[in-house]
């Protein structure tokens, strides 16, 4: 067997997220424009059977964790598909999907009948009025009946995702927190990055973790806890007493975990990107296409993975939208 993948720092790569679409049924204010956004003609994006055997072929070098992500994945026609054909390569130990949970609800039983261990939910409102405002659009979508229907079809443990943005919707934090006094769920309180063309919201809607976790105290005393037992996240994570769930907070704003990153990403129409700022990516679908073996593409990537990404980056627009890179 090859030697396992590792970046010239040594960082050894388990964890790939993988996008695969980068069309949405949401216009999340954070993350696309309202309009103008161009698609990937269909011909470029990457088919299931090319994303599995870009993992077969990973999974041999110390691949372990997959993250089906997108755009919206779960408006990729019939993604389950993708879920069992994942499934069924040997080694991959861990298979998450991040959703906007606008379809959950209908998709979840689908999806763990065909593998899938379990989703991340992006919640920035339990307010039906604030949330169809965030995500531009009214899906009826309710952050509560998803983690319950994702839960009831054994998609476990269930991850809750907030973009904390301040005078947009920093005052439900407590209430998003509570939720896991009686829920064995995880919310996560994600710091905005106020990335690329959005303008509408700038570093002043950024609400540094420590503000999160001092508004929380308000709640009840937390304490440091482990974490969810399954998780490849850079959170941190905190239980109020007796609570069954936990908090967490992602701070790429005020901390980066460049020191311990351990991912990389697959576009839509198969690049592999090894940092999510910056342009660091290697074109695995012509390779792929043309029947040539993938490692010696892999390990030019991860040669050139960055030591750590530039925040500056941010702040010159570097980045256009997270939709399309896969968060
Ligand atoms: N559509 C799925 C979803 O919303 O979960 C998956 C893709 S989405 C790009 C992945 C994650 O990135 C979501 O949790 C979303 O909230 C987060 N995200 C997108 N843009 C962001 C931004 N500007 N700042 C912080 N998080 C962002
Ligand atoms: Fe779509 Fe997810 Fe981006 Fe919202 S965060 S626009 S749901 S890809």
């Amino acid at each position: 067997m090859s030697e396992a993948l590792r970046d010239q720092f040594g960082r050894s790569i388990e964890y790939l997220r993988i996008s695969v679409t980068d069309r949405c049924n949401f216009r999340c204010v954070y993350c696309m424009p309202a309009a103008g956004l161009e698609w990937l003609p269909k011909a470029e994006i990457l088919s299931y059977e090319e994303i599995a055997e870009t993992v077969r072929q990973l999974a041999p070098l110390g691949l372990r964790r997959l993250r089906i992500t997108g755009g919206e994945p779960t408006i990729r026609p019939n993604v389950e598909r993708l879920v069992a054909l994942l499934r069924a390569v040997p080694d991959i130990e861990d298979i998450a999907l991040s959703t906007n949970g606008a379809r959950l609800e209908a998709l979840a039983p689908t999806l763990r009948a065909a593998g899938l261990d379990r989703v991340n939910i992006s919640a920035d409102s339990l307010r039906p009025d604030r949330i169809a405002a965030i995500a531009r659009r009214d899906l009826g979508f309710d952050p509560v009946r998803a983690a319950l229907a994702a839960e009831r079809a054994g998609l476990a443990p269930v991850k809750l995702n907030m973009v904390v943005m301040r005078g947009v919707n920093d005052d439900e934090v407590a209430d998003f927190a509570r939720l896991t006094v009686d829920h064995p769920w995880h919310v996560r309180f994600i710091e905005l990055m106020p990335v690329g063309e959005m303008r509408e919201l700038t570093f002043d809607h950024v609400v540094p973790s420590d503000e999160i976790l001092a508004r929380l105290g308000a709640v009840g005393a937390l304490s440091p806890v482990a974490g969810p037992a399954r998780g490849n996240g850079p959170a941190a994570y905190y239980a109020f007493p007796g609570a069954s769930g936990s908090v967490g907070v992602i701070t790429p704003m005020t901390h980066t975990y460049c020191g311990s990153c351990n991912r990389v990403r697959l576009t839509a129409d198969g690049r592999l990107r090894t940092c999510l700022f910056g342009d660091h990516e290697v074109d695995l679908r012509t390779p792929l296409r043309a029947g040539q073996p993938l490692e010696a593409h892999f390990r030019r990537a991860l040669a050139e993975k960055p030591r750590e990404h530039a925040l500056l980056q941010l702040r010159v627009g570097g980045l256009r939208a997270l939709s399309q890179v896969g968060g």
